[in-house]
């Protein structure tokens, strides 16, 4: 099963990535995930990413293409994976579109995951994740047992440092200027489908899965 997480930041999309991963034993492919591990082992692709990603902005295309096309051909993917994260413009879109033809293979589901602006600014400027094993925490909406510790591994947790206000507040403008376009480009196929993120983690998820069988 091949599936497409789509969804402004904060909506929950890596948070239901890692349970559709869990349950469904497919990878989450986040690209935020990849750009941040390469920016912090200092590699070229990092270096060519850092700046956008602390502003906000979006890395480019030709960068982000390349590493789906890459992480795609490899053994855990023959199975299936979620992209979470991405394609974020119709260009990365039109790009998939291509590899994913070039080996035979097809998206299954496409799920968009709504919430509202000012619940996407909460979300994302309590979130903390842990440094070990990944497990996402949020201030309110879901507290570790104790305070900066994970309850699943005892990892310490961090915060990402464009978890700030003013720069989630430009993600998500770029969110509708250039990722909110690429719905038009699958709404018209059979696989589109929304799912209300407003709601509790467990509701969402279990619509997920309704909805993957
Ligand atoms: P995204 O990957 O879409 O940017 P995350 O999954 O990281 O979003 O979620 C952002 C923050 O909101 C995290 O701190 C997470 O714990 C929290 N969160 C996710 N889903 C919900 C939900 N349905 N209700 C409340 N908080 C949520
Ligand atoms: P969130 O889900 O909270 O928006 P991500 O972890 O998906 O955050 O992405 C963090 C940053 O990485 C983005 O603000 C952007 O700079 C970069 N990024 C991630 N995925 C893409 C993509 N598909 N295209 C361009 N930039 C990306
Ligand atoms: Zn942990």
């Amino acid at each position: 099963m091949n599936l497409i997480l789509m969804g402004p930041p904060g909506a929950g999309k890596g948070t239901q990535a890692r349970r559709i991963a869990e349950r469904y034993e497919i990878p989450q492919l986040s690209t935020g995930d990849m750009l941040r591990a390469a920016v912090k082992a200092g590699t070229d692709v990092g270096r060519q990413a850092k700046a956008a990603m602390e502003s906000g902005g979006l890395v480019t295309d030709e960068i982000v293409v390349g590493i789906i096309a890459d992480r795609i051909g490899e053994a855990d993917c023959a199975r299936g994976f979620i992209l979470d994260g991405f394609p974020r413009t119709v260009a990365q879109a039109e790009a998939l579109d291509a590899m994913l033809a070039a080996r035979r293979l097809k998206i299954d589901h496409v799920i968009d995951i709504t919430a509202d602006t000012e619940a996407l600014v909460s979300r994302i400027t309590g979130r903390s994740t842990c440094s070990q094993c990944g497990e996402g925490y949020h201030a309110t909406h879901k507290k570790p047992a104790a305070a900066g510790l994970c309850d699943k591994c005892g990892g310490t947790l961090t915060t990402r440092a464009d978890d700030n206000e003013e720069t989630v507040r430009n993600r998500l403008a770029v969110y509708h200027q250039q990722t909110a376009p690429v719905i038009d480009h699958y709404r018209n196929g059979g696989q589109f489908r929304t799912v209300d993120g407003m709601q509790q983690m467990d509701t969402v998820f279990a619509q997920l899965c309704e909805i993957l069988g």
